[in-house]
């Protein structure tokens, strides 16, 4: 329950999962003994891998424990955009000229590949760039460094000066922005039920509602995946389950810290008010830890999405909090009633990349830290090449996997600590805002 007038009688469902059109039934068909290549996971990662396995020839099944689709793939805030955690000019010095390109050209391949995708299937595909939002000088002035990066990899962006920023947004709340034309949008729930049929249609035997519960390798070589309704022996496993993960790959579970991130999304906008908050369209983060973005849908909504609290919460609970940071950083938006709220699970990992590699006889892309829209399609098909010796590892595959360096099976114990630790660095950045004179202060 809640007192604030906006959220009365919000459907507490993913905006995406309540307008998409309805995946036909995938439970209760017949599993198959054996096959080539088994997917556990039927999001992104999972359909990609089963399309690409099945058009490379082979016999694919994909195991999904929920619905189609059911993870963050129909959860996430529909932002589509190349690149990492770690910007272009740190992974050129972590990984050499060459390799720091590469990875992060791997990513950009993937917006490609996720924008044909979207095109192709009809899933509301806008490219209206997107704009980085600094919450303190000092975040501000590390723009010209990510601005270097873009360049080098021949990306258009600009750096927008406070000045400027009322021709971008709605707020007087920022310092400054860093502008990128490689940011779009999309309808994630149109996107996955279009993989869907691609999957389906190359060949591939997708099974909801039947969860991998371990994975065993035979002294033949071949793999057994024992599932909730039987085994079945494969040539190869394919994981996609990121923020997901669970005792199925024991050495996966170690090295992912699944982190919840919630939504609001309002009713439908006013013209004139979406145009006022959000002339240009763009995609909105702000530079915060504990981050929020949001950005115009297709029908003008406005979706407000963060990481509203460590806490273990609720959906109405981290929908007021949202609330109200939304409506701090655009007054504009009191009295618009919220339609949608929910949440779901990010993949975090301790060095803040997306791994691909082998591990628990099981070939993987897992760890989106939040960003995987523009990745993980692609992630999951070159990961089925590669096994399948149809073409060569990803270039993340060369990264080597840190542990969650605490001990850790699955149960995030330590999370509230490091959110406070998070938040605290998030109010001396706005300290840091304060004392400089920006004159107001951001919502968070
Ligand atoms: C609230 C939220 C907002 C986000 N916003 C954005 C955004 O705007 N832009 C962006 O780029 N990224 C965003 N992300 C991240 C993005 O959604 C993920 O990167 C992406 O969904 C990862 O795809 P995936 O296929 O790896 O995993 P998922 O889509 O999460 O799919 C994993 C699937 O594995 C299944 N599974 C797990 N274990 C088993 C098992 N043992 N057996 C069978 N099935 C199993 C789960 O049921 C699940 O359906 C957001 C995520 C969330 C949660």
């Amino acid at each position: 329950m809640t007192n604030i007038a906006e959220l009365q009688d919000v459907d507490q469902r993913s905006y995406w999962q309540a307008t998409m059109p309805a995946i036909p039934d995938h439970a209760g068909k017949p599993l198959p003994d054996a096959v080539d290549v088994a997917v556990i996971g039927g999001g992104f990662v999972g359909l990609g891998a089963a399309r690409r396995a099945a058009e490379n020839g082979a016999s694919v099944v994909l195991l999904e424990g929920e619905t189609l689709g059911w993870g963050g793939a129909t959860r996430n805030g529909g932002m589509c955009h190349p690149g990492y955690k770690h910007g272009i000019l740190q992974l050129i010095a972590e990984h050499g000229e060459a390799k720091g390109l590469a990875i992060y050209n791997e990513s950009l391949d993937g917006f490609n590949h996720t924008k044909a995708l979207a095109l192709e299937i009809g899933a509301e595909w806008e490219q209206h760039g997107g704009l980085s939002l600094a919450v303190a000088p000092s975040h501000f002035a590390g723009f010209a460094k990510s601005l270097e990066g873009y360049k080098r990899v021949g990306i258009d962006a600009h750096i927008v000066d406070k000045a400027d920023l009322r021709s971008e947004i709605g707020t007087d709340a920022f310092v400054g922005g860093l502008a990128n034309e490689m940011y779009g949008a999309l309808h994630p729930g149109k996107l996955i039920g279009g993989m869907v049929t691609q999957a389906e249609a190359a060949g591939a035997d997708l099974h909801e509602g039947v969860r991998a519960n371990r994975v065993r390798l035979q002294a033949d070589g071949r793999r057994v995946v024992e599932t909730s309704r039987g085994a079945i022996h494969a040539r190869e496993v394919i994981v996609g389950t990121n923020g997901y993960t669970g005792g199925v790959t024991p050495s996966l579970r170690r090295r992912l810290m699944p982190i919840g991130s919630f939504i609001i999304v309002t009713e439908p906008l006013p013209d004139e008010l979406a145009h006022e908050i959000s002339p240009r369209r763009r995609m909105f983060a702000d530079t915060k830890n504990f981050l929020f973005y949001w950005h115009l849908t297709a029908d003008n909504r406005m979706l407000f999405g963060g990481r509203a609290s460590m806490w273990p919460s609720s959906i109405m609970h981290t929908a007021e909090i949202l609330h109200r940071s939304m409506t701090e950083l655009h007054p504009q938006l009191r009295g618009i009633r919220i339609a949608y709220a929910w949440g779901g699970k990010v993949a975090f990992t301790y060095d803040r990349m997306t791994h691909v590699g082998r591990a628990d006889g099981v070939a993987y892309a897992v760890g989106c830290c939040g960003s995987g829209v523009a990745t993980m399609p692609l992630l999951g098909a070159k990961v089925a090449d590669w096994v399948l010796g149809a073409g060569p590892a990803p270039e993340l595959a060369a990264l080597s996997f840190p542990l969650v360096p605490a001990p850790y099976e699955g149960r995030m114990w330590f999370m509230p600590l490091a959110g406070e630790y998070w938040k605290t660095k998030d109010r001396l950045a706005f300290r840091e805002a304060a004392v400089a004179g920006a004159k107001d202060k951001p919502a968070g």
